[in-house]
């Protein structure tokens, strides 16, 4: 590898069946500034037809998650996949997104991160940051993170979109280095570890 600044393998960010929203480059900068690892696109298609329920009218995330998984394009790399269809885990109403703590996959949906969904105008900068934000927590999870206390830190559970929009994009000083600590880690171990499903 060279000699650049950037330390440890890529992290893919997997846009799902042609989802190219304009700021997807964007994402991938703002991730590397957090993550202090290269990230790089892909662009991923996945068979919907096993994790849709018609009744709900949404994809089962687990089963979105398994199926990205699929695509992990080395067994030490990471894979971000950001979806606009709408999530759900069979106990909740929906999820922002899901990953598996500690493990290499994290999926993040967009469907409720936009205004228009909350009968509300668009709003194109809101819409963005939230979606950084809910990369960075679930990319947080994968590098073994779990909730944080703090309303204002990126790892706080967020039931609602007002809570997305309390966070910083940003961890708190403690899970700040929780994740240096993983990242180090990570470098030295590969991506293994627990895989508890964490939304
Ligand atoms: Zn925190
Ligand atoms: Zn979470």
């Amino acid at each position: 590898m060279g000699s650049g600044g950037k330390r440890g393998s890529a992290i893919f960010l997997a846009y799902l069946n042609g989802y190219g929203p304009e700021w997807a480059d964007a994402l991938g900068l703002r991730m590397a500034e957090i993550f202090s690892r290269p990230f790089r696109r892909l662009d991923v298609e996945l068979d919907l037809g096993p994790s849709y329920d018609a009744r709900r009218q949404q994809h089962e995330a687990t089963l979105l998650l398994a199926g990205l998984l699929r695509h992990l394009p080395d067994a030490h790399s990471r894979i971000v996949g950001i979806t606009s269809e709408d999530l759900f885990i069979p106990v909740l109403t929906f999820v922002f997104g899901l990953s598996q703590l500690g493990g290499p996959g994290a999926l993040v949906s967009t469907h409720r991160l936009q205004n228009e969904f909350y009968g509300l105008p668009r709003d194109d900068r809101l819409f963005f940051e939230r979606t950084v934000k809910g990369a960075i927590h679930e990319l947080g999870h994968a590098f073994g993170l779990v909730h944080c206390p703090d309303y204002r830190c990126v790892m706080h559970a967020a039931t609602y979109v007002e809570d997305v929009d309390l966070k910083d994009a940003g961890f708190c000083a403690e899970c700040e280095t929780l994740l240096e600590r993983a990242q180090v880690g990570d470098e030295q171990a590969g991506a293994d570890g627990r895989r508890q499903p964490q939304s």
